[in-house]
């Protein structure tokens, strides 16, 4: 079931996804050769007590039941890395990509957000799978409209990437988002463009492309979390949380 906000409760969700820009933006600043995920971590937990949030993938529940949740207020993946990378010991290098997605809850309500960061000087092909992906999100927000289907901000993510040679993970997609962290509907990052339930206003979605230099498959590592590309190659994530509004998509979670 699809939960329609009222004016008010956007309102929230923009205290809220003003939240997560701020601490996502002190997190890039700090991106550097030589700091680790740890330490980024603990900068958005510090960041998450300042302002009372909850930092909500902290002790998130595995997804398949019976896995240990997960253990940070942050997912920190490192180049062939996709989502869910665990932060630890590992320090960053020169020439490294990070993606941080964070995300918490501000009085009641969720904001989430991703960026992918280059550490130092990085290779023009992963600069360019950086920029493609972040321009990819933006190619289906404008597509989050009253009156289109999903389907629309899905097939625009799915064509804007594949044109320019990048392939598109399939099995983690975007979501509903509004109390809780992940609602209906489901956003995958491909489809067709006549599919899915017609936009209205009060929708509130978070869109995160997830694009590869390589080929699409992905698997699990044995950590139970990280997700990996299957060639080894570089992955790259953008995410915002929008509004559909009367005067289009509004990003919550924008500077
Ligand atoms: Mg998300």
């Amino acid at each position: 079931m699809i939960i329609l906000k009222t004016r008010e409760e956007i309102a929230q969700m923009r205290i809220a996804g003003q939240a997560v820009a701020e601490i996502l933006e002190l997190l890039r600043v700090n991106i550097s050769p030589g700091i680790t995920t740890l330490a980024l971590n603990a900068i958005a937990e510090e960041e998450c007590k300042k302002r009372n949030a909850v930092p909500v993938f902290k002790n998130y529940p595995h997804p398949r039941g019976g896995g240990k949740p997960f253990p940070a207020a942050i997912c920190a993946s490192v180049n062939e890395e996709v989502v869910h990378g665990i932060p630890g010991e590992r320090s960053l290098q020169e020439g490294d990509i990070i993606s941080i997605d964070f995300g918490l809850i501000l009085n009641g309500y969720a904001g989430d957000a991703a960026i992918t960061v280059p550490v130092g000087e990085v290779s023009k092909e992963a600069l360019r799978l950086i920029r493609y992906t972040e321009k990819a999100l933006f190619k289906g927000i404008h597509e989050a409209r009253i009156g289109n289907r999903l389907g629309q901000v899905s097939h625009a993510i799915q064509k804007y990437a594949e044109q320019h040679g990048f392939s598109v993970v399939r099995e983690f997609v975007g979501h509903g988002i509004g109390r809780n962290m992940h609602e209906d509907p489901p956003v995958p990052n491909y489809g067709r463009a006549n599919q899915g339930p017609e936009l209205k206003e009060g929708m509130t979605i978070a869109i995160e492309p997830m694009l590869n230099l390589g080929a699409l498959n992905v698997f699990t590592k044995a950590d139970d979390w990280t997700v990996v590309t299957s060639d080894g190659s570089l992955s790259a994530h953008f995410e915002h949380s929008i509004a559909i509004t009367d005067r289009g998509p509004e990003i919550l979670t924008l500077r």
